[in-house]
């Protein structure tokens, strides 16, 4: 299986996924069709799904274009069937639906969309976050509450440590910098911030990352560690209430 990420609007990614053995081809969250067609015709694949992380513009603005172009199904989560234009099939929190010879499941993590859901390819350890889970940070809270996002990523937090996270925006470097503001002596966040610096100055990817390497550097995966809690002076405090104040520190950031 084959993954690639392809760059669209400003800082988005859509990732393509080619499974040349069943020659079955995917699309994670096109928020643009041309990219996606251009890729596609230089590796001279139709293109038989699109799977949708959310409903925002910035994930589902190509459905529409590429589901004529190709006659490809659209898959997204039950619950926002009526918010994912074109939508084919409907799935469901820990269902598992079957792409290619891969098996993904299916898993609800609701906080920056209600009907927010991610991709887990059991096998292979991929994972698609859409905008829930980013290097180095979480995606903004917009219809859900603090509480459901950290159940959210505690969910993610769960899956095998060395799962490969495509999420859905190439914020790394920014994101780096805020936790570098609030976490500064982690030695593995450092480390990786030299790699994300080295990989932004060649203008190349800094995904995927890996779960085991987002639990030592990302802050909003260590609301619950001690060591956190004291820098941010919240020793003794909820895992929760740490998580607001670093939510909100970022979106003041
Ligand atoms: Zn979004
Ligand atoms: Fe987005």
């Amino acid at each position: 299986m084959q993954i690639t990420p392809i760059p669209c609007l400003t800082d988005n990614y859509a990732y393509i996924i080619l499974d040349e053995t069943s020659k079955t081809a995917g699309v994670v969250d096109p928020s643009e069709a041309k990219p996606i067609i251009s890729f596609l015709e230089k590796k001279n694949f139709s293109l038989n799904y699109i799977l949708n992380t959310h409903h925002h513009y910035d994930h589902i603005g190509g459905n529409i274009e590429l589901k004529e172009k190709y006659n490809a199904k659209i898959v997204g989560f039950t619950g926002d069937k009526h918010r994912i234009p074109g939508i084919d099939i409907e799935l469901e929190n820990n269902q598992k639906w079957n792409f290619g010879n891969s098996t993904i499941n299916i898993f609800h993590i609701p906080g920056h969309t209600l009907g927010h859901i991610c991709f887990f390819f059991e096998k292979e350890k991929i994972v698609f976050t859409g905008d829930t889970l980013f290097s180095l940070g979480c995606g903004k809270i917009f219809e859900g509450d603090h509480k459901q996002m950290l159940d959210s990523l505690n969910k993610i937090k769960k899956l095998p440590k060395d799962t490969k996270i495509y999420c859905g925006h190439e914020y790394t470097y920014k994101n780096a910098e805020f936790c570098m503001k609030y976490d500064k002596n982690n030695i593995d966040l450092k480390k990786k911030f030299e790699k994300i610096k080295k990989l932004r100055s060649e203008n190349l990817p800094t995904i995927p990352s890996i779960l085991n390497d987002e639990l030592k550097s990302n802050i909003f995966l260590r609301c619950d560690q001690n060591d956190l809690k004291i820098k941010l002076n919240m020793q003794n405090q909820e895992d929760f209430k740490v998580f607001k104040k670093v939510r909100d520190l970022k979106d003041s950031f």
